[in-house]
């Protein structure tokens, strides 16, 4: 290859593209050019965006809403959003604690510019979301992996927390429901990391975009309502993508301490501006809907999930972590072989898109949305079975 005359900034030089994105996005060119894939890939909802939403965006723009709004968000959606967390969370953010962003994505980007200075360390429960740990090279910051197992149920103990402090220790990141594990921690639990945080004075970064898609309990917790020294410490991150199936529109938002989001304003007045004004309306009309259809595609989610895990357990080389919320399911494969090029092979060979776990840090496991149809599921499962087979006649 010809040397690159590009000066490229040496920080953005190390960033990995999203392997969840390369891959929904390789699944549907195929899907495109007529091939049958089954895609498991996608960490989106199938479920369109309800019509009464769709509806408020349509006033929008016939109502000449399409101007700039405040950078981080209309008055009234971020009222909207502060009863939302009183209402569910049991938090009190003011409308001034809240910024609206282009996705839940945007703003933990945002938080972790304003706080991470270079060097800093942000503690990151293994595996994880792909994105965290890019976000953090981005701004300079260190990442500090914490691995979790099966000893623990893939989650974060005191003591494993404890033992990955040190004095440039700045972040944790919390994500329950997890993705890609479903991993879903109890209010004890919870409780026991947020005592490790407040005695270090750790800020905790709660990514709650998966609040709503929880199955064995109706009791959901959030950090920052665990208390006063919590709810100093936690920015809680939450967005429309996942509960009102909105992944398009772009609209995700983050709450936390006055002073820290005074400086997420700031730092949003220079880069995005105001999130898309139409995704605003529609976003506000979203959160004042009734629970009924967030619980119908819950419902929906749930027994695709009991019929995810009955066709995987007839696969005796994949084991799965069992997931109490979101909508994947994180399986072992290393009895098979290397996860990337299993999750290559069977993408090109018989046409199922799975992500392969290297992009969470996990790379023994492949990740399956089940955010597809019951019947896609069969099919899906029965291919990989039948490829499963045909490698060890190989
Ligand atoms: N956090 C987690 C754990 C996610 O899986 C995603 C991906 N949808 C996001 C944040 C970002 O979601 P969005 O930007 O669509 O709001
Ligand atoms: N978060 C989803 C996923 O994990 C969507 C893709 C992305 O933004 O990473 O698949």
């Amino acid at each position: 290859m010809e040397k690159s005359v590009v000066k490229i900034n040496r920080r953005i030089k190390e960033v990995l593209g999203s392997t969840t994105l390369a891959i929904t996005a390789r699944a549907k060119e195929l899907q495109s050019k007529g091939i049958d894939v089954v895609n498991f890939g996608a960490g989106e909802p199938d479920f369109d965006t309800p019509d009464t939403i769709k509806q408020a965006a349509i006033k929008a723009i016939e109502g000449g809403f399409t101007k700039y709004t405040p950078s981080t968000g209309t008055i009234d959606l971020r009222k909207a959003i502060a009863a939302k967390f009183k209402k569910d969370n049991n938090l009190e953010y003011t409308p001034n604690q809240i910024a609206v962003s282009c996705g839940a994505k945007h703003s933990i980007f945002n938080l972790i510019q304003v706080l991470i200075d270079e060097g800093d360390e942000v503690l990151i429960p293994t595996p994880y979301w792909v994105s965290y740990p890019e976000m953090v090279k981005i701004a300079g910051g260190t990442n500090v992996f914490i691995q979790t197992g099966w000893d623990t149920g893939f989650k974060l103990t005191p003591a494993i927390l404890e033992k990955h402090i040190t004095s440039k220790s700045k972040i944790l990141f919390i994500n329950s429901p997890s993705n890609p594990t479903g991993v879903v921690y109890s209010k004890d639990e919870l409780q026991d990391i947020v005592r490790i945080c407040v005695k270090h004075q750790i800020y905790m970064i709660s990514d709650e975009i998966y609040e709503k898609l929880i199955y064995d309990t109706d009791q959901y917790t959030s950090v920052a309502a665990l208390g006063k020294d919590a709810y100093d410490l936690t920015i809680t991150v939450n967005g429309v993508s996942k509960a009102f199936s909105m992944t398009g529109w772009r609209i995700g938002y983050a709450a936390g301490p006055q002073e820290i989001m005074d400086y997420v304003k700031n730092f949003q007045d220079h880069s995005t501006s105001n999130p898309t004004s139409i995704s605003q309306a529609a976003a506000l009309a979203a959160l004042q809907l009734p629970d009924d259809d967030i619980i119908v595609m819950r419902d929906e989610f749930k027994k695709r999930r009991e019929l995810m895990m009955a066709l995987v357990e007839d696969l005796p080389e994949i084991r799965y972590i069992r997931p109490d919320g979101a909508f994947y399911l994180f399986c072992d494969v290393s009895k098979i072989g290397d996860s990337d090029v299993i999750a290559k092979k069977i993408l090109d060979e018989v046409n199922v898109a799975v992500i392969p776990g290297s992009g969470f840090g996990a790379p023994n496991f492949i990740r399956f949305s089940f955010a597809t149809s019951e019947e896609r599921i069969k099919e899906g499962i029965k291919r990989i079975g039948q490829w499963i087979k045909s490698q060890s006649g190989s």
